[in-house]
């Protein structure tokens, strides 16, 4: 069994270390992450230079790429093996309802999804500190039981872990993404020569955070668990958009 692991934080980022370490005993693990923070990457590639990588460690090496760069490298050449599944994480924040658009992590679990098991992406919904070992522990268990009960295989997993110690966790979800609200306005500053320059602001709060969704199990202190796919076809919109269709001047 071998399971790469990447994240989109960089891999100093000590989620990475973790969930590594979390995972050794159950496979040989194999990392490979972008060269520094890249959250926010969400599914792009670099085509525009060339990637290269180093290594920083036994079976460890960063890129100078995207998350998805590196998950597609590991599964397209850079190694004369093959993966059998990639768990990305441990994210140091959310990755909730909307989040999963622009998410690294996600992107980097999405890119293994035509490997032989479901892939799985990691998030602590922590701002400062955390309880990574949480998060390890609860990943651990999951891969654990995808080893012994494997899902379909196209399926990606998107899991977010509270913030508290183990023992404090009210247990598992399955959930749907809930939704944000707007997100805050961009923050307008000035470079020192006078010119405007723009920060992206922070992600709105759940505006859709209802029962059944990742922010209520989140919030009643559970892991979320929610099942996602990359096929974004409107499938209940096809009827009616063919009738739109056929109303066009002719
Ligand atoms: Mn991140």
């Amino acid at each position: 069994m071998r399971i790469l692991v990447s994240n989109d934080d960089g891999y100093r980022a000590e989620g990475l270390q973790r969930l590594a370490d979390a995972l050794r005993p159950l496979a040989e693990v194999t990392v490979v992450a972008p060269d520094r923070n890249r959250s926010g990457a969400s599914n792009s590639l670099t085509l525009d230079v060339p990637l290269r990588v180093a290594s920083f460690g036994e079976r460890a090496y960063y890129v100078n790429g995207t998350p998805t760069d590196c998950v597609h490298l590991a599964i397209s050449g850079l190694f004369d093996f093959e993966q059998d599944m990639v768990v990305s994480g441990i994210n140091h924040g959310a990755n909730l309802g909307d989040d999963v658009l622009y998410s690294g992590t996600v992107a980097a679990a999405i890119e293994g999804r035509f490997l032989g098991l479901p892939t799985m992406a990691v998030s602590l919904v922590a701002r400062d500190g955390g309880h990574f070992d949480t998060a390890a522990r609860v990943a651990s268990e999951l891969v654990m039981r995808l080893m012994r009960a494997p899902l379909h295989s196209s399926m990606i997993l998107n899991v977010n872990v509270p913030d508290m110690p183990y023992e404090h966790l009210r247990g598992f979800r399955v959930t749907r993404l809930g939704h944000r609200h707007r997100s805050e306005s961009v923050v307008r500053a000035t470079d020192p020569h006078g010119r405007a320059v723009y920060w992206v602001g922070p992600a709105g709060e759940g505006a859709d955070a209802g029962e059944g969704t990742d922010f209520a199990a989140i919030a009643a202190g559970c892991v979320s668990v929610t099942p996602l796919q990359v096929d974004l076809t409107r499938h209940t919109a096809l009827a009616d958009l063919d009738e739109w269709l056929r109303g066009r001047a002719p």
